[in-house]
């Protein structure tokens, strides 16, 4: 087996060449990676990729969502615009085989992925939405412009435990007229002594009552998707659903388990946030992204077993916290000698089983109410912190989001969570969507961590060692 590369898209000009030569078949939606840049994807000219057909595959599905949910509304299915809650009201969409979810907030990456090119951020901007926004804004501008997706025949939103930013862009489209079902998921809360317990997904814990009542907050939701359906979504079609969304979960958990915990690693960190992000709503087809989870693993496990890498082994083992707004800095993270030993993207809550040991919306509830975002910065730190020993990461670079508003408050206290349970390098660094003019700094951050790291696992012949810093 060949040794893998991450190769630059004039590369896969010459690799699709050779394996479409060599009989590789595809997709409907497959071809070179080129002619998405004819279609506005600049960003990827500035990106190297991983260069198996696995990987191909991946990414001409991610970019041709907007053409997917197109043939899906022109072949009559109805499609459901699922907003903030990251993974719980898709699951229930998808148990329905006339409905198509989608992530209006995916288009967070259209400024990175388009270089600016589409000018969402410019018309967010003339609607008094500027950057002290994290560029979730970016969805106001496809929403005003709907140049990007089509507008879904139903738009749902949680509110309650949700970040400043999305509360007032998504009020903001409301105000415009874009009709939304609100659901409210509460902050999420560790149990008095005398209340009973309900342990969710992920391992933290919540009151009975709170999972209650996200219960009945999801129950509307059911009842809007059967009416927008017109069909009933009854417990046993429900945990139908969740079979299946559990199938995308474990196959997505033995990949991550995979790549984190090899010897070499086995995928590129940028291919593995973009599969990551593939749980949140299965890129707008459930099926497939199952296939496409299926066909990475597949591939890993042929670089494990062959032992086989883009990668050399001493390549520092790095936590990744928060998505990063340019891709191109999953690239950097490897240039600069780390690969990817652990993630939390922000929805960990999506990348955990769904219970399938209790009814389908008591389950669909626990797991809404394990989302790291609506719980105390301390949980989710703690699940960090365990996901760091699980994976054997050597170091935690936190990744600010530019605006974002939960991140100035949440990064110390994680910071300070690894440092002392851990003993391990933190580093904190703010990627903005098109890195290039930081790239400098960014680099030198990153390659000071993986020195530190070095550093620190270097014999030191005489004196004691000095304190582990990363500044
Ligand atoms: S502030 Fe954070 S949680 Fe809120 S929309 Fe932006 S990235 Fe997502």
């Amino acid at each position: 087996m060949n040794e893998p590369r991450r190769i630059t898209l004039d590369g896969w000009d010459d690799r699709y060449a050779s394996l479409r030569a060599s009989g590789m078949t595809e997709p409907s939606y497959g071809g070179p990676l080129r002619r998405h840049v004819d279609d506005g994807d600049l960003r990827l000219r500035k990106l190297s990729f991983d260069d198996s057909p696995a990987a191909l595959r991946l990414w001409n599905f991610l970019l041709t969502e907007e053409d997917r949910l197109r043939q899906a509304r022109s072949e009559g299915r109805l499609l459901v615009g699922a907003m903030k809650d990251l993974g719980t009201v898709p699951v229930m969409a998808y148990a329905l085989d006339n409905l198509v979810a989608f992530y209006p907030d995916g288009a967070w990456w259209i400024p990175c992925l388009m270089e600016h090119s589409a000018g969402l951020l410019d018309v967010a901007d003339a609607m008094g939405v500027g950057e002290s926004f994290c560029p979730v804004r970016a969805m106001l501008g496809a929403f005003v412009t709907e140049t990007r997706f089509p507008l879904p025949d139903l738009l749902t939103c949680s509110v309650g435990a949700t970040c400043d930013d999305f509360s007032a862009i998504a009020q903001r489209l409301s105000g415009l007229g874009f009709p939304i079902l609100w659901w409210e998921i509460p902050h999420r809360r560790r149990p008095e002594p005398d209340e009973e317990a309900v342990r969710l997904p992920g391992g933290a814990t919540a009151p009975a009552c709170q999972v209650d009542f996200v219960k009945s907050e999801l129950t509307r939701v059911k009842e809007a998707l059967e009416t927008l359906a017109g069909r009933p979504l009854n417990d046993a079609t429900l945990a139908d659903g969740i079979r299946r969304a559990n199938e995308a979960r474990r196959c997505l958990d033995e990949l991550r388990t995979l790549n984190f915990t090899a010897r070499r690693s086995t995928m590129p960190a940028l291919e593995m946030q973009i599969a990551e992000m593939l749980i949140i709503h299965f890129c707008s087809d459930q099926s497939e992204a199952i296939a496409i989870l299926k066909d990475l693993l597949a591939e890993s496990r042929r670089r494990a077993e062959a032992s086989t890498s883009h990668l050399s082994e001493d390549a520092v083992r790095v936590f990744w916290v928060n998505p990063v707004a340019d891709l191109r800095m999953m690239n950097l993270l490897e240039d600069c000698g780390g690969r990817l030993c652990g993630t939390d993207y922000l929805f960990t809550h999506a990348v955990d089983p769904i219970p399938e040991d209790v009814a389908p919306m008591e389950a669909l509830a626990r797991s809404a109410l394990a989302d790291p975002m609506v719980g105390p910065s301390s949980d989710r730190a703690e699940r960090i912190c365990r996901d760091v020993r699980r994976f054997g990461a050597e170091a935690v670079v936190i990744s600010r989001i530019p605006g974002a508003s939960h991140c100035a408050a949440e990064g110390p206290i994680i910071a300070s969570a690894v440092q002392s349970q851990l003993g391990i390098p933190v580093v904190e660094l703010e990627v903005p969507p098109i890195l290039d003019a930081t790239a400098p700094a960014l680099r030198t951050r990153l390659q000071a961590l993986i020195e530190t790291v070095r550093e620190a696992a270097t014999p030191w012949p005489s004196s004691p060692r000095p304190p582990q810093t990363c500044e």
